[in-house]
């Protein structure tokens, strides 16, 4: 994925802190936190502020660059995003975080949810959380 390129659709340019945070996200299997994010940027010698990965990350939300997820052990960790209609799996023992692409066989759901309670809906936030393989198989071991 061209996060240059991306950014520069949006006419953004690809600064030293929005790269720093882009390289720690690519790296990351799980989902991190503001904070995680800012301490991982430190180790890998970025010199960046917290304030300034608060400030990215809201602005790669709105771009859809990033997505925010409801971690197991992070209540709230970001991961980079694909284009286009995706939710997260979250494992709650080794807080693996995947990608999948959303479907739209939520619509029925939708409509019943519409008539009950008399909302237009424009927009679901929608998680899965469960074992991840790796987590299956060490569970297997164990037994
Ligand atoms: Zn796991
Ligand atoms: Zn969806």
């Amino acid at each position: 994925m061209d996060w240059q390129e991306k950014l520069n659709q949006k006419g953004l340019r690809l600064t030293h802190p929005r790269r720093a945070i882009i390289s720690v996200l690519e790296r990351a299997d799980t989902s991190l936190s503001p904070q995680a994010i800012h301490q991982r940027s430190l180790d890998a010698n970025e010199e960046i502020g917290l304030v300034s990965v608060y400030r990215t990350l809201e602005l790669f939300t709105e771009l859809g660059l990033v997505r925010r997820v409801h971690g197991h052990s992070e209540c709230q960790g970001y991961v980079l995003a694909s284009p286009g209609h995706h939710h997260h799996l979250v494992c709650h023992s080794c807080d693996a975080t995947v990608e999948f692409s959303g479907v739209e066989d939520l619509s029925s759901l939708i409509t019943h949810i519409e008539e009950e309670t008399g909302f237009t809906i424009n927009e679901h936030l929608l998680q899965f959380s469960g074992l991840c393989p790796d987590c299956q198989r060490k569970t297997d071991i164990r037994d």
